[in-house]
């Protein structure tokens, strides 16, 4: 299911020009040093792991900005070259005490589906703007309709609290602000909940029980720029500073899947569900056969798998309804003999015999649909 996720977000991120990178599971305690983050979190953190030859230390990564930072730097930026945008499914370590530990929901490794945007100050709200549209396009795929979103601005009067010039802070404030305008969102506006380093909008999810989630967010930041020195050379030939945002509309994939989970009481849609089709022989002798459709309809990208417990059709009908498996197909003679399936939905039953190849196009043709205009 997590495949499928990260191949449906990498295909949009892909539309909306996005490169894909991959950085290490471990870095130079230095990179976490200049980013900030280990004087922040390193106490509480997993250690450093040493080199005794060299002396170098190492920990297991905790971020991923600071990698993609060091991808940035690896070339020289013109303002023509900006927006870069940078996608990572980056796993990260954070030390949680065993009695937080939750579920998927609190763990100690997680991966988050992460980009960082480094662009110009006059290109923030079309960035904005992209990445909203990318976290509708994942609520539409995903049935969510039920959101709020909320801006998060500085406190006016505790300038002292935050980085960034205030020039630097109302262009971004405003473009938040007209971003989610111009998008038509519902927000709610909380300010002195913005980081030292710069404004945000989180987007919340109710699930099916009514139980509110925070998922997607969106993060203007001045400081990593600063620290890592970033640079673009602009149209007057000067040198400038990139804005940075990063944005997670999954946030954890673990976590996320855990409110899908949730959301949907296991009845996923039939583009996400991990077994997508069940093969139910009515007897044993009709084993071989089984095989044989699933072996097909594999290799035509549908997840199938086999029930071939000695039960009776009855019973194994009535299990794998339980289970929420989109389409159960029942095979005997009848369909051996002419390279055919009984189709049944579940929930809504009979849906007629088909030929493999009827049955493997019917199936695509809906993932379709669910997808269609998504990130095609
Ligand atoms: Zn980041």
């Amino acid at each position: 299911m997590r495949e499928q996720l990260e191949n449906f977000l990498k295909k949009v991120q892909k539309k909306y020009g996005y490169e894909q990178v991959m950085t290490p599971h471990i870095g130079d305690v230095k990179l976490y040093k200049t980013s900030g983050h280990f004087q922040k979190y390193g106490q509480d953190s997993f250690q450093p792991i040493s080199t005794p030859a060299e002396g170098e230390e190492y920990l297991l990564k905790p971020m991923n900005c600071p990698h993609h930072c060091e991808i940035y730097k690896a070339w020289p930026r013109s303002y023509k070259d900006l927006p870069v945008r940078m996608a990572e499914f980056g796993t990260v370590y954070r030390y949680e005490q065993s009695g937080e530990l939750h579920g998927l929901t609190r763990v100690r490794s997680f991966t988050q589906d992460d980009a960082h945007i480094f662009c110009r100050p006059d290109q923030l709200k079309d960035e904005f703007k992209k990445v909203i549209d990318i976290i509708f396009i994942i609520f539409k795929a995903l049935n969510f309709e039920n959101y709020t979103a909320q801006i998060s601005l500085r406190d006016p009067n505790k300038p002292e609290k935050y980085i960034g010039s205030p020039e630097n802070w109302d262009k971004a404030e405003e473009a938040i602000i007209e971003a989610c305008e111009e998008k038509g969102l519902n927000t709610v506006t909380e300010l002195g909940e913005a980081a030292f380093y710069g404004p945000k909008l989180d987007f919340m999810i109710k699930d099916a029980l009514g139980r509110s989630w925070q998922l997607g967010t969106i993060q203007v930041d001045y400081n990593l720029p600063e620290r890592f020195e970033l640079e673009y050379i602009g149209a007057d030939d000067n040198r400038h500073r990139p804005v940075m945002i990063h944005r997670a509309p999954f946030g954890s994939m673990e976590r996320f899947v855990a409110v899908l989970i949730e959301h949907t009481a296991g009845k996923f849609p039939l583009w996400l569900t991990p077994e997508q089709v069940v093969v139910l022989p009515i007897s044993e002798k009709y084993n071989d056969y089984a095989k044989k459709v699933s072996d097909f309809l594999n290799i035509s990208d549908i997840r199938t798998v086999v029930d071939d417990r000695n039960e009776k059709i009855g019973r194994k009908i009535r299990d794998n309804e339980l289970k929420r498996i989109p389409y159960l197909l029942i095979v005997g003679e009848k369909e051996a003999e002419s390279d055919s399936v009984a189709v049944r939905r579940q929930g809504e039953g009979d849906k007629g015999t088909m030929t493999l190849e009827e049955f493997a196009e019917f199936i695509n043709k809906e993932v379709r649909d669910q997808l269609s205009g998504l990130y095609n």
